[in-house]
């Protein structure tokens, strides 16, 4: 595999960054097809605008099939993906497991065992050199950070650390599940699934291609957009603008544009802190709508060893101490 060449330094919160770190190459075809997968759904944008324009309302099927198709989804990734995969932050049965990762597949995210172990490299190597996807890379500066912000956000989808995961590195115990692999084998078919449900919703409601392609476009392209950027927003946003709460050793932040968007993810501060955590938002005016799913599992036995830190932990990593703040939890 391609891999980072350049030697770095080992910047820290405060410390001095390496300017202008290489990035691992990916193949051109990995290129092309990236391109496609973030430039259609960015052009979608603008033809349902143009639709708006058309039909002046997009209708309550569409609007439907996007709001359900984004949370469905988009809790395919919170939920599914990233706490109960990547960080096992709780334990469930098989078919649960499957169904989380079957529903974080038709995201179009990337098969569950390359995002897992993508994300398990993050959190190594957070804002440092071999980060796959830190804004923290690029040097000092206005320019530097816009670099990194949109490196972060986009770019590094483009580069080796997406095309070579160091699967058997990073999540040897993924890859032995064979329930799991068999949803992330069927990873091209998901796709297919993601598409093609909200187009023949819309043909089997309306009896029209035109009601057909309106579907696509809404519970399709759209709400695949949307998906897209609030969960790289958490790469991007929350490692720059917000609170650090807890010493996490790096430049998360907590968010809360991004923590009510990206269903409780945008504590990420907090997550950085506590990443086995099953619960982000740590207070109790830190809506974490993943939490509030994973602890209704928990109450009606589909979940269970659900990891939280207690007290003790918290106060460990508590940057500031609660008795000087107003409103604590
Ligand atoms: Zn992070
Ligand atoms: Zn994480």
């Amino acid at each position: 595999m391609a891999e980072v060449r350049t030697p770095s330094t080992n910047p820290s919160s405060t410390g001095e960054r390496q300017l202008q770190v290489e990035f691992p190459e990916a193949p051109l075809t990995h290129k092309i097809v990236m391109l496609g997968i973030v430039f259609l759904p960015f052009i979608s944008l603008f033809v349902a605008m143009a639709t708006l324009w058309q039909y002046g309302m997009v209708g309550w099927l569409n609007l439907g099939l996007f709001l359900s198709g984004w949370a469905i989804t988009g809790a395919g990734i919170t939920i599914g993906f990233h706490r109960m995969l990547t960080h096992r932050s709780f334990e469930t049965y098989p078919w649960v497991r499957m169904f989380w990762t079957a529903m974080g597949c038709l995201s179009i995210e990337g098969s569950p065992v390359t995002w897992c172990a993508v994300h398990r490299r993050h959190h190594e190597l957070s804002d440092q050199h071999g980060d796959p996807h830190s804004p923290h890379l690029h040097g000092n500066g206005l320019g530097a950070m816009l670099q990194g912000l949109w490196y972060a956000h986009t770019g590094w989808l483009f580069t080796g650390y997406w095309t070579s995961p160091r699967v058997q590195r990073y999540v040897p115990d993924l890859v032995a599940d064979r329930w799991l692999m068999a949803v992330d084998r069927l990873y091209y078919l998901w796709v297919v699934v993601s598409l093609g449900l909200p187009t023949l919703i819309g043909y089997l409601a309306t009896g029209t291609v035109e009601g057909a392609l309106l579907a696509l476009l809404w519970g399709g392209f759209v709400r695949i957009f949307v998906t897209h950027h609030v969960t790289w927003s958490i790469n991007s946003i929350c490692h720059v603008f917000g609170q650090r709460e807890y010493d996490s050793g790096d430049e998360s932040r907590n968010n809360v544009f991004c923590g009510f968007l990206a269903f409780g993810e945008g504590w990420h501060n907090n997550h950085h802190a506590f990443p086995t955590s099953a619960r982000h938002g740590l207070r109790w005016w830190q809506f974490d709508t993943s939490w509030v799913i994973i602890r209704a599992m928990e109450l009606v036995g589909l979940a269970w060893n659900v990891k939280l830190p207690d007290e003790r932990m918290l106060a460990a990593k508590r940057l500031v101490p609660l008795a000087q703040e107003s409103g604590a939890r």
